[in-house]
């Protein structure tokens, strides 16, 4: 947000920058991942159609891909797909790790394609990964956008501060109020106030500062400024379940789990960079149909040569590898709402998930699918007894249940304050990423795509950020002439 003095830019923590930016490129903000694995998804341009006809102009790949590209900086070097020179260092998995080869010569041995590149021509498939990593360390979008620019006498950030609700005069939009140290502060725009707080926070800040369902805010006492009934509406996010196996050789992250390697890991890491520190393991993956008829990937695969048990909270006790395995398109739709009228409350969410016969008969495909890649021959020197969901599980029933108690979010909340136009109700922010309704306010992040991406999140949101910046400076948009995508032979087959 730009106040008289210039532009501020309001952050909860220091490792993790960016709620309000305006100024340079907004949205820098991204989860606290170590390294994420980077996925453009061809169909990106889903998001940003549906329902909403081509709104900010990314409809398809021709419009999208030139700002995946100036995001990017590839350590594999530019091509039409990818960039080579843009603030986001990203690289390709490497590793020769023999489970990951193996994984790779699984899947094609259970008839699905390599992909050279699955941010580029050909999603479907697997192969190996892109992860923003810089030289053996995470690259977050902070570290692209945020930390080359922190001296520029236009730019306060501040760290440790929560927003906790935009000011308005009458439907305009005049700053932000943030509490800091205990303390609330105001700060002042002279132009526009841009919240990038995710799709989690961006709606629950609008609420709090009377943009929403009006019923809801009159009943927590808050102002109305606009009846904008579609915030906080329209949750979509990725499920996923882990798929797990034993593995017969000791050759998984298991012993690097234990307290003295994990010091030496860690030393070795401090030092140069370079050792199990220098990865997020998720070294391969892929995307494919999940049966005939499908057009495009709408189940992702990450493969780990180790196994997660409770997010990391609990150690593996054992060799062990898995696929996180989830649908792309889910059809159960949720919603947040104001828990209260303090910013510091959690919002209730309800995420709906499996709420639908398709999303729960896609998992049900997506267990059955990694189990027929387990068993492919070329884990067979390694593969062990099933560990997750586990042998006597194999009716519908049994999968479906297992699915509902260990299926977890992948992280991937999005679309709560999504794109369309002034006429669809349930629209929050226009094609210039305006929220409908009131003057000098944009919301810029995850929660602006209409619905969910078929991959992972991180890139698409940092290309609408790319894009919200050429709006914002008012440049004309990038487009490429062609960008030509895969397209499979027959949809006659799922594979
Ligand atoms: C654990 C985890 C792992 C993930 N792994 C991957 C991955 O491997 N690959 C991938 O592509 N994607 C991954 N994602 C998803 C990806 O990180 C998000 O989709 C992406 O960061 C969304 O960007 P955003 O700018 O919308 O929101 P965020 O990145 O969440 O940025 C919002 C920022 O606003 C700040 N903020 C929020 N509210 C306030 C407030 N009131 N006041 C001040 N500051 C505020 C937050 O601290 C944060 O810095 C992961 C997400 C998580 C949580």
């Amino acid at each position: 947000m730009t106040n008289t003095t210039g532009t501020i830019t309001l952050s909860l923590s220091p490792a993790w920058t960016v709620a309000c930016c305006t100024g340079h490129e907004a949205g820098s903000g991204v989860a606290p991942h170590p390294s994420m694995p980077w996925s453009t998804s061809e169909d990106t341009p889903r998001t940003i159609t549906a329902g909403t006809v081509k709104v900010l102009r990314v409809g398809t790949m021709h419009t999208a891909c030139p700002y995946f590209r100036k995001a990017q900086r590839h350590e594999l070097g530019a091509n039409m797909y990818r960039g080579g020179d843009g603030p986001l260092h990203v690289s390709r998995g490497k590793t020769n790790h023999p489970l990951h080869q193996a994984f790779l010569q699984a899947a094609r041995q259970a008839g699905y394609p390599f992909t050279e590149d699955m941010n580029g021509f050909q999603q479907e498939g697997f192969g190996w990964m892109d992860m923003t990593v810089h030289q053996g360390k995470r690259w977050s979008t902070a570290c692209a956008y945020l930390h080359p620019v922190l001296s520029r006498p236009n730019l306060r950030a501040e760290v440790q501060t929560l927003v906790s609700r935009v000011l308005f005069e009458g439907t305009r939009a005049v700053g932000v109020e943030y509490i800091k140290d205990g303390q609330r502060h105001k700060a002042y725009v002279s132009r526009e106030v841009i919240l990038s707080g995710g799709a989690i926070n961006s709606p629950q800040l609008l609420m709090l500062s009377g943009v929403g369902n009006a019923d809801d805010l009159r009943k927590l006492d808050i102002p109305v400024v606009c009846h904008l009934p579609g915030v906080g509406q329209n949750l979509q996010d990725h499920l996923e379940v882990y798929v797990q196996q034993a593995c017969t050789q000791p050759i998984t992250l298991h012993s690097a789990q234990k307290p003295l390697r994990k010091v030496c890991i860690g030393l070795e890491w401090l030092w140069s960079y370079t050792g199990d520190g220098a990865t997020a393991h998720l070294e391969t993956g892929g995307f494919i149909r999940s049966r005939p008829g499908v057009p495009h990937p709408d189940i992702q695969f990450h493969f780990l040569p180790s196994q997660v048990i409770d997010h990391g909270r609990k150690p593996t006790q054992q060799e062990a590898y898995q696929v996180h395995v989830g649908t792309m398109r889910a059809t159960s739709v949720g919603w947040l709402k104001l828990r209260s009228a303090n910013p510091r409350d959690h919002p209730v969410i309800h995420p709906n998930y499996l709420s639908t016969e398709t999303d729960v008969e896609d998992f049900r495909q997506c267990v059955r699918l990694s189990r027929e890649i387990f068993a492919q021959e070329a884990l067979a020197p390694f593969r062990g007894k099933e560990l997750q969901p586990g042998s006597h599980v194999q009716s519908d029933k049994e999968i479906d249940a297992f699915v509902r108690a260990k299926a977890d979010s992948a992280y991937h909340p999005s679309c709560t304050c999504k794109m369309g136009r002034s006429s669809d109700p349930t629209a929050v922010v226009d094609a210039q990423t305006k929220v409908i309704g009131v003057e000098n306010l944009r919301v810029v992040d995850a929660s602006i795509m209409p619905s969910v991406v078929s991959g992972n999140l991180n890139a698409p949101t940092v290309m609408i950020a790319e894009k919200a910046a050429d709006i914002i400076k008012g440049h004309p948009a990038l487009e490429d002439k062609n960008v030509p995508v895969y397209k499979p032979q027959t949809l006659d087959t799922q594979r």
